[in-house]
């Protein structure tokens, strides 16, 4: 019927493990080109004064940098690291290794696209503008959900709008995936990053443009959330379970696409700055009519789990504010057209959606 085929691709290399992370070292090895080339780590700067940070294999002129993930990552910042990288030393560095959790992998991904690309990083936001190849880039997954470690995109806030630098260029050269890197992260945010992921797994599966690929994974994904959130496994089994659910769950959306939390999660993010994982719970809850089964699913995983959600982060909003929500929400077209079909914009205008963020 003449489709045209997406050919997309993976990470080549990939070791998981308890304890993996001490193979570092010897992985980055083969990828250092010379002495003087350095090995950049960016690191979540929650790991400050940690055991981890005596364990980052850095030697020579190798340079660690901290990096807060209190805010989401920005073009600006990205510019401003590959300015840095290149000040400090007279070698292009040799590879780029981010730390931790969707932000700092993101991070990772962009500087590592931005050494060797003219900037400003900005130019780069769309689809498939990355002119040479990424300098290797390295991603260690500290947090489980996002997918990040496998997607082909690094979402990033410019100066007018938040958009991935989508590329064959922005998955990683070598992902490594050590469960035991998620022991501190917080209750709260273990559920709501977890969340994310399960929410790929019902727009994917629920979405129009799914297909036997993208299933594959998604149900993989699916069945290993609700282990990890509704069954009763060990810490253990729990952290590798959200590890590779994470993963499955980034492979499935590849191939397909998100929906109606995803859209209206954006748009709260943008004019409130609220974090991916929280803004897509906080949404969630309220498209029962969009995904019945996945609501009924969620409302029992926060019972489980003892979560409460936080409120009232619309009700009080200016009528602007709710607008412009609803205009960001809408404009991602895609995923509105793989949720509801062609004819979505018969389904859902700006009305429909200030009513759902009131709700919030
Ligand atoms: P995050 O990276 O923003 O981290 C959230 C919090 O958890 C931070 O305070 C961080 O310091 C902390 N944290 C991380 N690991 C920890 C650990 N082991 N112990 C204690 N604290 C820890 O959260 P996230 O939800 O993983 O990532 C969200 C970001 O990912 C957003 O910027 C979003 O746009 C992006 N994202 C990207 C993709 C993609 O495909 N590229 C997909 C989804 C989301
Ligand atoms: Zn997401």
């Amino acid at each position: 019927k003449g489709t045209k085929y997406r050919n997309f691709p993976m990470v080549p290399r990939v070791i998981f493990g308890s304890g993996c992370f001490d193979q570092l070292g010897e992985i980055l090895l083969p990828a250092r080109k010379h002495a003087q080339a350095p090995m950049i780590f960016l690191v979540d700067d929650v790991f400050e004064g940690k055991t981890l940070m005596g364990r980052i294999p850095a030697i020579m002129e190798d340079r660690i940098i901290l990096i807060s993930a209190r805010e989401e990552p920005r073009t600006g910042q990205v510019d401003a690291l590959v300015r840095r990288i290149r000040s400090e030393s007279p070698y292009p560095p040799s590879g780029i290794v981010g730390i931790g959790g969707g932000t700092l992998l993101d991070l990772a991904k962009a500087v590592a696209i931005m050494i060797n690309n003219e900037g400003p990083t900005e130019a780069y936001q769309g689809w498939d503008l990355v002119r040479h190849p990424a300098v290797y880039h390295v991603g260690v997954p500290t947090l489980s959900g996002t997918g990040a470690e496998v997607s082909r995109t690094t979402v990033l806030l410019g100066p007018d709008r938040k958009l991935g630098i989508n590329s064959d260029h922005t998955p990683f050269d070598q992902v490594v995936l050590d469960p035991d890197l998620t022991l501190g992260v917080p209750r709260e945010q273990w559920f709501y990053t977890g969340m994310d992921c399960f929410i790929h797994c019902v727009e994917s599966l629920n979405g129009g443009y799914i297909n036997a690929f993208s299933r594959s994974y998604g149900e993989k994904a699916m069945e290993l959330c609700q282990e990890v959130f509704l069954g009763d496994l060990s810490p253990e089994e729990s952290r590798e379970n959200l590890m590779m659910a994470s993963w499955h769950g980034g492979m499935s959306i590849a191939y397909s696409q998100v929906g109606v939390a995803h859209a209206l999660s954006y748009g709260l993010s943008y004019v409130l700055h609220i974090p991916h994982g929280l803004g897509n719970c906080l949404v969630f809850q309220h498209l029962s009519e969009f995904y019945p089964e996945g609501v009924r699913l969620f409302e029992r995983m926060m019972k489980k789990q003892g979560i409460v959600l936080p409120e009232g982060f619309c009700s009080g909003l200016p009528e602007e504010e709710l607008d412009l929500m609803a205009q960001v929400a809408l404009e991602m077209e895609p995923l509105w057209e793989n949720a509801l079909g062609e004819g979505w914009r018969e389904q859902v205008g700006p009305e429909r959606i200030k009513d759902i963020y009131r709700k919030i």
